[in-house]
């Protein structure tokens, strides 16, 4: 944390204290005015995760009658845009925008895309889903601010409608989830009539998930589209990382307007920041309106790099290695559904790059071994099917420390999303 993050930091927390009464309460104590704040006090201060933020949610909604939370820190009537992910069960997650917190995030995703190569004067295909994502609407005012053409398709678009406009407009530059960027190398062909090479795409922006950020998805994508892939996360409170094409992970661009910490799943207690870490992302906003957050547990696991990139840039790298709600544990072993689609993703083109875990119950500790479902590759012929979920237990054993019972499909036949594909699948019924 630099002496810039510590000044914003304080204001942030002051700011925090005096709108809200809720956080005023989880403050009380901390010496919010910043004489004795560092990166080490940082760590006494309150966390905040995804299920309190449901329940501040909750809170607000039957005291006040809204539901950005008792968090929201600006006058209702002051927020001007609002976005929400959706939960398994109840209301949705939101994000609140006030007018300057707009300003904030529309400079913070153009000077992102601009980092991860966008120009002005491109157009840029956007499909990831418009309907309350952050990387929707968000996103597309962020391209407009740096001086691009947003082509707001979406995912809710369609494949066809997609393609209809890479066709006509041929945008240098295409944006969505790196799940969709892999259903439109087989759909390409079948709906277009052309390979999604021909397309004219040169820049390949992939967030929403993790995926880019692993070298065996990230060289699929590359060698289909004939393009550069940069993985990305950003879209609320000014938040933007991406990657550079050189080094690991993703450069955070905007550490004006974030804090980023590792914290230990199990514990919470922040890890020292070292290069290499894994842990749990959490992000404090530094200048955010209306619905600030205080050390945000993102429900990501990622390794973090505080070394110098080989692009020759320094400051603060990270990559997504999984969402937390997805990991199981097998024998102690924490294994990410993702890391096994990457690992298994580095057999192209003997596989598709498709994969499923199947888990039954909703238990986070699973027994050996792990049902998971491949797909061959296209060119493959099924007669070498038993050989191939051999080498690729073996794989797995190897690269992951799990024992997997592998099952390979037909190429196809997992489905593709035009959103974020879920990698676990658990079936209810008991093994
Ligand atoms: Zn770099």
């Amino acid at each position: 944390m630099d002496q810039n993050q510590l000044k914003a930091l304080a204001a942030q927390l002051r700011y925090m204290s005096d709108a809200s009464p809720w956080y005023r309460e989880r403050l009380a104590g901390t010496d919010i005015d910043g004489a004795q704040l560092t990166t080490e006090s940082m760590a006494t201060l309150p966390r905040f995760d995804k299920e309190q933020h449901r329940q501040s949610q909750e809170e607000s909604l039957s005291r006040y009658g809204h539901p950005y939370g008792l968090h929201l820190c600006a006058p209702v009537g002051q927020v001007r845009a609002v976005h929400a992910t959706s939960g398994t069960s109840g209301l949705p997650t939101f994000y609140t925008f006030t007018q300057a917190d707009l300003r904030t995030n529309d400079a913070a995703v153009a000077a992102g895309l601009a980092a991860a190569g966008v120009r002005p004067g491109d157009a840029v295909l956007h499909a990831y889903a418009l309907s309350m994502f952050v990387g929707g609407v968000p996103w597309v005012r962020g391209i407009s601010a740096l001086g691009a053409a947003a082509v707001p398709v979406g995912a809710e678009g369609g494949t066809a409608r997609l393609l209809q406009f890479a066709t006509s407009i041929r945008p240098r530059v295409l944006c969505c989830t790196p799940s969709f960027a892999e259903h439109l190398i087989e759909r390409t062909p079948e709906v277009a009539g052309v390979e999604v090479g021909s397309l004219g795409i040169e820049l390949l922006i992939c967030g929403g998930e993790a995926g880019a950020g692993d070298p065996a998805v990230r060289a699929i994508l590359e060698d289909a589209y004939g393009a550069q892939v940069r993985d990305v996360q950003g879209g609320a409170w000014g938040h933007f990382a991406t990657s550079c094409g050189e080094g690991e992970g993703m450069h955070l661009v905007t550490a004006d307007n974030v804090l980023l910490e590792a914290l230990d799943p199990h514990s919470g207690r922040p890890l020292p920041m070292e290069n290499g870490v894994v842990g749990n992302l959490a992000l404090t906003s530094l200048r955010w309106e209306a619905g600030p957050v205080l050390r945000y547990d993102m429900a990501d696991t990622a390794r973090f790099f505080t070394d110098r990139c080989r692009c020759g840039r320094d400051g603060l790298r990270y990559q997504l290695l999984g969402r937390t709600d997805d990991m199981i544990i097998v024998n102690g072993i924490n294994v990410h559904p993702s890391a096994v689609r990457d690992t298994v993703a580095g057999w192209y083109p003997r596989v598709s790059g498709a994969v499923r875990v199947v888990v039954a119950g909703s238990d986070a500790r699973v027994s050996p071994p792990v049902d998971v479902k491949v797909e061959r590759g296209a060119d493959e012929d099924p007669s070498g099917d038993a050989e191939l979920a051999t080498q690729l237990e073996a794989l797995l054993r190897d690269a992951l420390r799990f024992r997997a019972r592998v099952e390979i499909l037909d190429p196809g036949q997992l489905g593709r999303s035009d959103h974020k594909t879920r990698l676990l699948v658990r079936s209810g019924a008991a093994r």
